[in-house]
C-alpha cells in the first residue's frame, strides 16, 4: 500500500470538513480524497474521522499520528472550542479502543493527546490552568479504572521524562497586609478546626498556617481580611478539594 503523504492528510482533512459540514456527500469527498493516488479504504477512514472527531465519537479505524496532529491543529479554527473538546474526547476513546483491541500502546497518539489538552492553558488565565488540573484529576480517575495489567504495560513503555509546557498566566498580586492580618487574628490556631498550627516555620519560628480566600479571587472574591481565613494545611486542602469546599464560601 502506498504510504500516506502529507498532501493526502491535508486533502482528507479538508474534504472531511466539507463532508462534516454537509457541503459534499461522503462519496464525493472520498472519491476526491483518493484522486491523489491514496488507497480508497484509507481515504474513507481519513475523511470519516474528521466528522467523528468533531462529533466526539471514538472512531475505530486508526489514522497516523501525523494525521491526528494535523487534524487537531485545524479543528479549533474549523469547529471552534466545542469541536476541539469533542475531538480530544474522540481521540482518547479511539486510543483506548485500539489499545485494547491490538494489545499495543499508542505512544505517539497519547503524547499528541496530552500536548493538545495542555494548549488551552496558553490562553493566559488561571482558569485555564485550573481546568488542566481538573482534567488531570479525571485522567487519574480513568487510569485507576484501567485493568492493572494494562496500566502496568502502559507504565513499562511510558516516557519517563514528563512533557514540559510553557504556561502564560495571569496571577493576582495578593496584599501582604491581608495575609499578615489574618495570621495575626488567628494567633497560631486554625480558624476552621481550632487546632494549633501543626509546626513552626523554620524561618522565624512562627506557627505555620496558610491564608485562604473564602470566595476565591478567580471567582471575584475580595483580597480582604474579611474574605481571608488562616487555616492549617489539612483544612486548607479540604477547603479546596473536600466536602468543605462550598461551606467555606459562605
Ligand atoms: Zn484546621
Ligand atoms: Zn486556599
Amino acid at each position: 500500500m502506498a504510504p500516506i503523504t502529507d498532501k493526502d492528510i491535508e486533502r482528507c482533512y479538508r474534504l472531511g470538513v466539507a463532508f462534516a459540514n454537509g457541503e459534499k456527500t461522503f462519496r464525493e469527498a472520498t472519491d476526491e480524497a483518493a484522486s491523489g493516488g491514496m488507497n480508497k479504504a484509507s481515504a474513507r477512514d481519513y475523511v470519516r474521522n474528521v466528522k467523528y472527531m468533531r462529533d466526539g465519537f471514538a472512531f475505530k479505524r486508526t489514522i497516523s499520528a501525523k494525521a491526528a496532529r494535523h487534524y487537531l491543529s485545524n479543528i479549533p479554527s474549523d469547529f471552534g472550542d466545542l469541536g476541539m473538546q469533542a475531538a480530544l474526547k474522540a481521540l482518547e476513546g479511539h486510543i483506548e479502543y485500539y489499545e485494547k483491541l491490538q494489545s499495543v500502546v499508542l505512544h505517539q497518539q497519547r503524547s499528541i493527546l496530552s500536548e493538545f489538552r495542555a494548549r488551552p492553558v496558553a490562553d493566559g488565565s488561571l482558569r485555564g490552568l485550573t481546568k488542566l488540573m481538573q482534567e488531570f484529576d479525571e485522567d487519574v480517575r480513568r487510569a485507576a479504572e484501567s485493568l492493572q495489567a494494562i496500566r502496568t504495560a502502559r507504565l513499562a513503555a511510558a516516557e519517563r521524562k514528563p512533557t514540559k509546557i510553557v504556561v502564560t498566566l495571569n496571577v493576582f498580586i495578593r496584599n501582604p497586609d491581608v495575609v499578615a492580618e489574618a495570621l495575626f487574628r488567628a494567633k497560631g490556631t486554625c480558624e476552621y478546626c481550632k487546632r494549633p498550627a501543626p509546626f513552626a516555620r523554620l524561618r522565624d519560628g512562627t506557627p505555620y498556617l496558610e491564608v485562604h480566600h473564602k470566595l476565591p479571587l478567580a471567582e471575584g472574591g475580595e483580597d480582604s481580611v474579611e474574605n481571608a481565613l488562616a487555616l492549617c494545611p489539612n483544612c486548607h486542602r479540604e477547603a479546596h478539594f473536600g466536602l468543605l469546599k462550598d461551606r467555606f464560601k459562605e
